[in-house]
């Protein structure tokens, strides 16, 4: 039983449109599905991935119209890491964000900048997890096409003080490198004390801790709400057990439509969810009209007519027309 990577990272908009704009348009990933958030339904769920809608490519944003910007402070995933191919990806990716009024930082292997609402963004040189899991969009050459997932970068420490002191003492401490390494089979990355990674599944994943701000963090657009990690449908109920063994008092499994998810906080703060690899986006419309009408799950189908009217209008770059309603 192992961990598959990431699945999905979903994070707060409080602006659907541009939103959409960005990702789709502008870092050329494809819309894969328009729902709204099962559990508040009166806001957009909205997911992007590559083509296929692969877990370890998958962002999803919850829009609250309006909302307020966030502050990431301790706690919380400040930056989203998505691989790219090479240096001439990086060279592209600097030019075109530049024309875009973006501005960025360069470093190395990585290329740094923050989206319309202010999350962090790194695209990282990163030419392992074969095949890419990329969208393809006409505005962005094949070759410098985001690749899925590197990682995520989060403002925690993995243990305080007082925990290692405990420790040094002789106590178990239930820490976040307790629950990444022996509950979770987090490795630690080699030389970097402070990031953990998987390298089970198609794309490497590093969750790596940065000090955080003395500022305390709050949610709002900008901000991740919570990552989730892969596994094969058959391993959850044991992934479920194994967290409660690990006394980090899971939910039970919720059926998401798409996947099935149990959801629990690491001791630093961040919300994991553990979803399963299927059923996919294709449950509930095919393939190649991904993404293009608002999907509702049977609960809140009967919701459509208002829903449809308090949803903001979103345009689909892909299909540059406004998305049809149903
Ligand atoms: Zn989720």
């Amino acid at each position: 039983m192992a961990l598959k990577g990431i699945h999905h990272i979903t994070a707060i908009t409080g602006d659907a449109p541009g939103n959409v704009d960005f990702y789709v348009r502008v870092l050329g990933l494809r819309m894969v599905k328009k729902t709204v958030n099962f559990d508040v339904p009166d806001v957009y769920h909205l997911y992007f991935a590559n083509e296929a809608g692969s877990p370890g490519s998958i962002l999803t944003f919850f829009e609250y119209p309006g909302a307020a910007r966030g502050r990431h402070g301790a706690g919380m995933i400040h930056t989203i890491q998505w691989g790219v191919a090479g240096r001439e990806a990086l060279d592209f990716w600097e030019s075109r964000l530049a024309k875009e009024g973006f501005h960025t930082s360069r470093t190395g292997d990585r290329l740094r900048l923050e989206d319309p609402e202010g999350l962090g963004i790194e695209l990282l040189i990163d030419p392992e997890g074969e095949p890419p899991l990329a969208a393809s969009w006409n505005e962005v050459p094949a070759e410098f096409a985001l690749r899925g997932f590197s990682g995520v970068r989060v403002y925690g420490g993995v243990a305080t003080a007082r925990e290692r002191e405990l420790a040094a003492a002789g106590h178990q401490i239930i820490d976040s490198d307790h629950v990444l390494t022996k509950t979770l089979g987090f490795e630690r990355v080699p030389d970097r004390p402070t990031a953990y990674r998987l390298t089970g599944g198609v794309r490497r994943a590093t969750y790596a801790y940065d000090e955080p701000p003395a500022e305390r963090g709050y949610q709002g657009a900008g901000s991740v709400h919570h990552i989730a990690w892969a596994c094969d449908p058959e391993d959850q109920p044991g992934w479920r057990q194994t967290v409660a063994e690990g006394h980090l008092n899971p939910t039970p499994i919720i059926d998401r439509q798409y996947f099935y998810s149990v959801y629990f906080r690491e001791p630093s703060g961040v919300l994991f969810e553990i979803a399963t690899i299927g059923p996919g986006f294709a449950i509930d419309e095919p393939l190649d009209r991904l993404g293009e009408a608002l999907q509702l799950p049977p609960q809140h189908e009967s919701r459509r007519p208002q829903l449809e009217k308090r949803l903001t209008p979103v345009t689909n770059p892909r299909t540059s027309r406004p998305a049809p309603r149903s």
